[in-house]
């Protein structure tokens, strides 16, 4: 069975945002968290077959961003055993069920953006948080492997905070003055697995 984030980072770096580049690090963040990596239109499966698994390992910042919200910051538990995953911080769902929680509004995602431009202060801040996450984390990919592209996938990809202004907001916390790194939005759309899926076989 082909990992569906691998097959994502695939096909993304065949035919969709990050066609040409030769090593592509593809993200999913939908109602999981999944990444693949892509070297030379290869995807690389690893020693363990989870090479490229961005979801899981510590979400890093968490409870200095709690601090600043004024919180006491409040672990929480991964499927995968684990706590504090990435995935339970800068999973599309995740962003909705922490939003529910403290505001008690069940928004969608795109709902929470919505009424966060036209000036409420708690989507606001739910979408800055997500934002600043999202960076964290892909710093960390770029101080690793320093993929020649990014390209992200699934629901919160497209929240404009996804890829605006999101360079600036990962080269806070990489290494080096210089973040050159295109992040991009996916273009193949919800086909991407799949047409990943029929080139590897
Ligand atoms: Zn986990």
């Amino acid at each position: 069975m082909a990992n569906d984030a691998n097959c994502f980072a695939l096909a993304e770096s065949i035919a969709g945002a990050a066609r040409g580049a030769r090593v592509v690090f593809g993200v999913i963040l939908g109602t999981g968290v999944g990444g693949g990596v892509v070297i030379d239109r290869v995807a690389r499966e690893g020693a363990n077959a989870v090479g490229g698994e961005f979801g899981h390992g510590q979400q890093q910042g968490i409870a200095e961003e709690a601090l600043r919200y004024g919180r006491v910051h409040q672990p929480r538990a991964c499927y995968c055993g684990l706590v504090d995953c990435r995935e339970q911080y800068i999973a599309g769902a995740a962003v909705e069920r922490e939003f529910l929680a403290r505001s008690s509004r069940a928004l969608s995602l795109r709902e929470i953006e919505i009424v966060g431009s036209a000036g409420d202060d708690e989507a606001r801040d739910a979408i800055e948080r997500w934002a600043q996450r999202v960076a964290i984390s892909l710093a960390d990919v770029v101080n690793l492997l320093d993929p020649d592209c990014i390209v992200l996938g699934g629901g919160a990809s497209n929240l404009e905070a996804a890829t605006e202004g999101m360079s600036a907001r990962v080269a806070q916390y990489t290494f080096g003055d210089c973040m050159r790194t295109p992040i991009l939005r996916a273009q193949l759309g919800d086909s991407a697995g799949v047409i990943g899926a029929a080139w590897l076989w």
